[in-house]
């Protein structure tokens, strides 16, 4: 393991020293091998009882400078000003066999300066959770950090029940977090913000570096990360269930997976966390909400952005800039969900044939048929694909017999909108199986089902048994492939499974 350990290098000041706890009873629950590889790891290694003491966080593997990072964030509205790594720490970066930097964290590792009244601990269930979503989110192609393993403690945990505790490893392209720039903004301290932003721009929009507008520009990357980061999310039906500016990163990865959950029949309320009381973080809502983050991040960058020795004109215009870019999201946001959208309707970009007002409507009808007619979301995406070879028998069983009058008003429209792209493109391969063989390349079969993933987990955490979370996991890690074997992962939840389901933070 080869670290060059940047952040604790470079940004002295931002974070504590700090080292993993130790735990009794190291043991490898799962390892993402091809992972493991990318980082140039040795996997049997890995898979050793040193491996596992490793991952635990008994050993630091040479190297490591681990530290707890300070971070501030606003918390359904409400602004904490520190938050920090209270369970978490970073051992330090690798670079990956594609030359990228990545970082290496714990999570679940113990208390931290930043614990406040936490015990620095996870359990099995909560950190094989986070392992098996963001797995699946990887696989459909959505940016996201990584579990490489989790590994079992041996310690109990007490949350409501006592419960196996465990530690997770996760990779990432950064740990810098929208609520990073926060907490150095709200104590004042420029000089450690200024150099944040440097390193931050110099980790993941290097052409930016010394550029006098670079804070300003910064923001407007991460706008435009976040903006295609959340039409990903919104494509796929995924709510992230708790998108406080502390889980909102700068790389434009998706990051902790506490409370997050995909839909099952459309439902653009829907909302499962156990606090999202209001549904602040309600699908539909997530747009909006990622735009009200980048507004905290602009305000946390501007001191850096109004120089000290600008009038104040020049200061008002640093503003209205600021503002401009954060007023800019939702046609950002609009563009690359338009984009998700086309490739899922079979709908090629660029084409003589598309309007963007027309496209946006045909989906929105799409939608509104959706919600009207209780189809699954993913199913309903992914039965839009045999309808494009002129199989309209799997999508119809999906919807009660009234709404089939309804299904094929849609139905015509879309195929005229087809018709007219492919007379538009003759000779391009925009027949009726590429554009079938497309949509399923856009459309997955399987998602983490909610049951599915509550049935793995509890096997996992109350019986030892990860036997159905690895079955799971090879599942979603292949969302676009119609395989017999994998039937039962595509099966929609019971509608009561689904009425009921709640989630929570992962404490
Ligand atoms: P999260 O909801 O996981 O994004 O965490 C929000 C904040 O609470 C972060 O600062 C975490 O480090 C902290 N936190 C969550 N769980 C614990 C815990 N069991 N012990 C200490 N801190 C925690
Ligand atoms: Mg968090």
């Amino acid at each position: 393991m080869h670290f060059d350990n940047s952040y604790a290098r470079e940004l002295t000041g931002l974070y504590v020293p700090w080292k993993p706890a130790q735990v009794p009873e190291p043991r490898l629950l799962t390892l993402n091998r091809s992972l493991a590889r990318e980082l140039g790891w040795d996997v049997a290694f890995l898979e050793s009882a040193d491996g596992a003491a490793l991952l635990a966080g008994n050993t630091v593997p040479e190297g490591a400078e681990p530290l707890a990072q300070a971070y501030a964030g606003h918390q359904f509205g409400g602004f904490s000003p520190q938050l920090g790594d209270g369970r978490a720490v970073l051992l330090g970066e690798v670079i990956d066999r594609q030359g990228q930097r990545r970082d290496v964290a714990f999570k679940g590792s113990g208390r931290t300066p930043f614990s406040r009244g936490g015990d620095g601990k996870a359990a099995v269930g909560p950190m094989l959770r986070e392992a098996l979503i963001g797995e699946a989110m990887h696989a459909l192609g959505i940016p996201t950090t990584r579990a490489l393993a989790v590994a079992a403690t041996g310690e109990p945990v007490i949350r409501e029940q006592v419960l196996p505790g465990a530690v997770l490893t996760r990779i990432a392209a950064s740990h810098l977090r929208v609520g990073t720039f926060e907490f150095f903004a709200a104590r004042g301290e420029l000089d450690k913000l200024g150099r944040l932003a440097d390193y931050a721009i110099a980790r993941h929009d290097p052409d930016l570096a010394g550029a006098p507008d670079r804070h300003l520009t910064l923001l407007r990357r991460v706008a435009q990360r976040q903006a295609e980061l959340v039409a990903r999310w919104m494509c796929v039906g995924f709510i992230h269930g708790v998108m406080n500016t502390d889980n909102m990163t700068i790389s434009g990865e998706t990051i902790d997976y506490g409370p997050c959950a995909f839909m099952e029949a459309y439902d653009p309320g829907a909302v499962f966390s156990s606090i999202d009381q209001n549904g602040r973080y309600a699908w539909a809502r997530q747009p909006a909400v990622a735009q009200w983050n980048l507004a905290r991040l602009a305000e946390a960058l501007l001191p850096l952005m109004v120089r000290e020795d600008q009038d104040e004109a020049a200061a008002n215009e640093v503003v209205e800039q600021a503002t401009a870019a954060i007023g800019d999201f939702p046609a950002l946001y609009q563009a690359a969900q338009l984009r998700g959208l086309r490739a899922k309707l079979g709908l090629a970009p660029g084409s003589p044939a598309s309007d963007d007002a027309q496209d946006a409507a045909l989906a929105s009808a799409w939608f509104d048929l959706m919600q009207a007619q209780q189809i699954d979301f993913t199913l309903g995406w992914r039965r839009l694909a045999d309808a494009a070879e002129g199989d309209d028998g799997p999508l119809r069983a999906l919807l009660p017999h009234k709404g089939h009058a309804d299904l094929a008003q849609w139905l015509e429209r879309w195929r005229a909108r087809c018709t007219r792209e492919d007379e538009a493109n003759p000779g391009s391969d925009q027949g009726a199986r590429e554009r079938a063989a497309r949509m399923r390349r856009a459309n997955p079969w399987i998602i983490p089902r909610n049951h599915r993933v509550e049935e793995a987990l509890q096997a996992a955490s109350a019986e030892g048994d990860l036997q159905p979370f690895e079955r799971l996991l090879a599942a979603v890690c292949e969302p676009f492939d119609e395989q017999p074997r994998y039937a039962r992962y595509a099966e929609p939840a019971p509608l009561a499974v689904t009425a009921a389901y709640q989630t929570f933070c992962g404490t």
